[in-house]
């Protein structure tokens, strides 16, 4: 029998292994962990899944500096009088105001009795970085007490408040989403030292009038966790309990006007991606996302195998691992006959070569018997037995030990 094109130019294996996309080329071979499903559009330890994308981190603030931002983070207030232009007094009505807030020693104060203040642009779901200062002199008691406050879309509030030896309602503690759920800990530095807030926020999502995700609220105090995900039950609000509905899309951050000359530094925000909910980006996604993103994979991995035509062995599985993200009768018809042709290809190989050829041969079984597992091709399927057969015959099975 003619010794089939293909198997004369079987490329070596390095090469199949480092085929592909050159950013995951170290990653993983394909045909290696469980395919995508339903609403996962990549297999596990998928080779053709975005790398995350880089972000200079964010360096830690002492008391007498804060610290840098994350390189793609929305600085807020820098600690520069500038920074006063991405805010606005929070009026109710007419043309916007300038805030009578001050900036004060890389500070952003609270100028009492002079109302909230927001921020001109709006925000969904953020990861929201603030760190804040109760006046060092101690005046007040309780709500009293270097009370202020975060607003998420200017509904929520993560309660600020001075509550280093200062009791209040529980709901209303620093770190509290007031009125709803109080802190897990009280975990605050002395007045006059900046606390550091960490939040991630997620909105409500209704679809129809139904819930789909209530949303929620996560907080971090000093490293410490005081709101663990909190469900989202509406805007918090005083004495009256908040009900549990749909939110706007967005909405400003709005810092309190308490009557009290608290500080801010340090606020950023990172807006975050889409959840599974509203189709995902690169975690579970919802059914029709997930389909979306399999054909798309797919049709990426087509596109690169048309550009393999020089190496007709690599072309072929490029083609065939398109199969893991689409079932395409196209891809089907050009990829089956290319697998029957090299199996009887092996199949006609002198033993000497054979033993030349064991690392892509056995590779190709490989890849046959993970199609074969997860539907691909069938079970009993002919190129997939006769390099069984050969790898038998040669006694390439593992050894067990
Ligand atoms: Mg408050």
């Amino acid at each position: 029998m003619k010794i089939s094109p293909l198997v004369l130019t079987l490329a070596p294996l390095a090469l199949l292994v480092t085929a592909g996309h050159a950013a995951v080329a170290s990653a993983t071979p394909p045909f290696y962990g469980e395919p995508p499903d339903a609403t996962h559009p990549w297999s596990i330890h998928d080779r053709n899944r975005p790398q995350p994308k880089r972000v200079e981190p964010a360096t830690v603030s002492t008391q007498d500096k804060p610290g840098r931002p994350p390189s793609d983070a929305i600085v807020l207030f820098d600690g520069t009088a500038a920074a006063l232009a991405r805010w606005e007094a929070d009026t109710k009505e007419g043309p916007p105001q300038p805030t009578k807030w001050i900036v004060k020693d890389g500070a952003l104060e609270c100028v009492p009795k002079s109302g909230y203040i927001r921020t001109k642009e709006h925000f969904g779901d953020v990861q929201l970085h603030v760190e804040w200062a109760a006046p060092k002199q101690v005046q007040g008691e309780s709500q009293g007490r270097g009370n202020s406050g975060i607003f998420l879309m200017g509904l929520v509030e993560v309660q600020v408040l001075d509550n280093y030896n200062n009791p209040t309602y529980a709901d209303g503690f620093a770190g509290s989403y007031y009125g709803v759920n109080p802190p897990l800990a009280n975990a605050l530095h002395p007045p006059g030292e900046y606390q550091t807030i960490d939040i991630v926020f997620r909105r409500p999502i209704y679809r129809d009038g139904q819930v789909v995700d209530p949303g929620y609220v996560t907080v971090f105090c000093n490293g410490v966790l005081l709101q663990d995900q909190t469900p989202l039950e509406g805007p918090g609000g005083h004495l009256r309990r908040s009900k549990v509905g749909p939110m706007p899309e967005k909405g400003p951050l709005k810092l309190q006007d308490h009557g009290n000359p608290v500080r801010f530094r340090n606020i950023w925000v990172r807006p975050l991606p889409p959840r599974a909910a509203e189709g995902g980006t690169d975690g579970a996604l919802s059914p029709e996302a997930t389909l979306a993103k399999r054909r798309q994979i797919a049709a990426e991995i087509r596109a690169d195998a048309a550009t393999l035509k020089a190496d007709p062995y690599q072309q072929m599985i490029r083609l065939a691992e398109s199969l893991i993200y689409e079932k395409d009768a196209a891809t089907e018809r050009a990829v089956l006959p290319q697998f029957e042709a090299y199996a009887a290809g092996v199949k006609a190989m002198p033993k000497a070569r054979l033993e030349q050829e064991k690392n892509q041969i056995v590779n190709m079984l490989r890849i046959l018997r993970y199609m074969a597992r997860h539907g691909m091709v069938p079970e009993n399927y002919a190129p997939l037995g006769t390099l069984a057969a050969i790898e038998k015959a040669q006694d390439w099975m593992p050894k067990k030990k």
